[in-house]
């Protein structure tokens, strides 16, 4: 990390690593063959106060900056990307309330998001809107007292566990941005039906759900920041967001980074360590390089962030180039393992499969190059 952290920050970072990597590595593998959630096994991230990162102390959270909150989600990712992924949604959450719930109810809400029981998930994709939320479907219908919402939600990641729900719902006739409205939910009301989605490729220990809602009552008090606000919110939430999956994807390619240089002086090949081909080497060197690179991308959108300054750019660069980079260096750590790397007795075949998603959720890379030409054509 070229960012300097504080001497706190940098032992809360240092706890998670260790812990990370000494004990729930092992843990991540045996969900990952059993495809179970990590949901269900979060007692000891609250007693870390990982499930408060970014609720304000005042509020009983941690209250880490970006450039803190980085660093701790690559070194969960680095040993479980299905973890660093439930906490990155959950964290991402807690921002959007901490800014946007009305003053009656955040307090409460941001003291509950940092409490056992109070897991929270962010839908906005449905499975006819993915990359074009504008395309949304699902409704909130004004009644006495608050909203009913109806329609479905696709590819919740915490859905199943999760209590408290940001929901993104048309609330206008216009697909333009002032159409859609974001709400709190608490899952647990009745009119909301959750279904598991099984067998993912990766981040198996994840847990993603459908959504059904079918007039599910939101109080008044739940809806975040105005009327039309939902695309404002949803895609300012993604900014940050974007962050959190460009450290989880660093965090897989270290570990994908150290199983090769590790397996490559082990194994012998024409009786010498593959290490000493400089076709193994030219692997391990674009691999560091590019992590480094990465890791420049993340400091820097994190700082602007932390600084209060515009870094949707800034996100959407570090997200394109460390999820395609996690891949690429995912693509390497296998082939520096041959055929092993091709056996699930070896951690670089799930890593390979975890990585693959980095360039997907949270705007695929796709969206993230329209964001970051259209900032560069836009008049200035
Ligand atoms: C495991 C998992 C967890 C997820 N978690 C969440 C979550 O917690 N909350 C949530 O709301 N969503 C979540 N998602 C949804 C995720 O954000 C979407 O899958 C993603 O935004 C892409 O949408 P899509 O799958 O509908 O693909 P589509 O939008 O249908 O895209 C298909 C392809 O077309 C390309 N494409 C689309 N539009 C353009 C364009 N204008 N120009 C060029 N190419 C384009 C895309 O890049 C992609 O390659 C999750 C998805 C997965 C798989």
């Amino acid at each position: 990390m070229s960012t300097t952290l504080s001497e706190d920050h940098q032992l809360l970072v240092d706890a998670v690593r260790d812990y990370a990597r000494g004990e729930l590595i092992d843990l991540d593998a045996e969900w990952d063959r059993t495809e179970t959630s990590c949901c269900t096994k979060l007692d000891h991230f609250y007693e870390m106060g990982l499930m408060g990162l970014r609720v304000p102390e005042g509020d009983g959270g941690l209250d880490v900056p970006t450039v803190c909150y980085a660093p701790i989600i690559g070194e969960l990712a680095y040993a479980a990307p299905s973890v660093a992924v439930t906490v990155g949604v959950h964290s991402m959450v807690c921002e959007i309330i901490a800014s946007f719930a009305d003053e009656s109810i955040k307090h409460e809400m941001l003291a509950k998001l940092a409490s056992p029981g109070n897991l929270s998930a962010f839908a906005i994709s449905e499975p006819d809107a993915g990359s074009d939320p504008a395309s949304a479907k699902v409704r909130a219908d004004k009644v006495d007292g608050g909203w009913k919402l109806n329609g479905a939600k696709m590819w919740v990641t915490n859905g199943m566990t999760g209590r408290w729900f940001v929901v993104f719902a048309r609330t206008g006739d216009t697909s333009a941005a002032r159409g859609f409205s974001m709400f709190l939910t608490d899952a647990q009301q009745p009119g909301v039906e959750r279904t598991l989605i099984s067998g993912k490729m990766g981040i198996r220990a994840s847990e993603t759900a459908e959504m059904n809602l079918e007039d599910f009552f939101v109080p008044d008090t739940y809806l975040l920041g105005k009327i039309g606000w939902g695309m404002r919110i949803g895609l300012s939430a993604l900014d940050g967001g974007r962050i959190g999956i460009a450290s989880q994807a660093t965090g897989i390619a270290q570990a994908c980074l150290d199983l090769m240089l590790d397996y490559s002086k082990q194994r012998e090949q024409f009786k010498r360590p593959i290490a000493d081909f400089q076709a193994i080497q030219w692997m391990i060197a674009d691999s560091a390089t590019e992590i480094a690179a990465a890791q420049g991308l993340i400091d820097q959108a994190a700082t602007l962030k932390d600084a209060g300054q515009p870094y949707t750019h800034a996100a959407s660069m570090a997200k394109l180039f460390a999820s395609e980079m996690a891949n690429r260096v995912a693509y390497r750590a296998v082939q520096v393992h041959g055929g092993y790397g091709y056996c699930n007795e070896f951690r670089v075949e799930q890593l390979y499969r975890d990585a693959r998603i980095t360039t997907i959720y949270e705007g695929t890379s796709e969206v993230q190059r329209i964001v970051i030409a259209r900032d560069l054509l836009r008049d200035k």
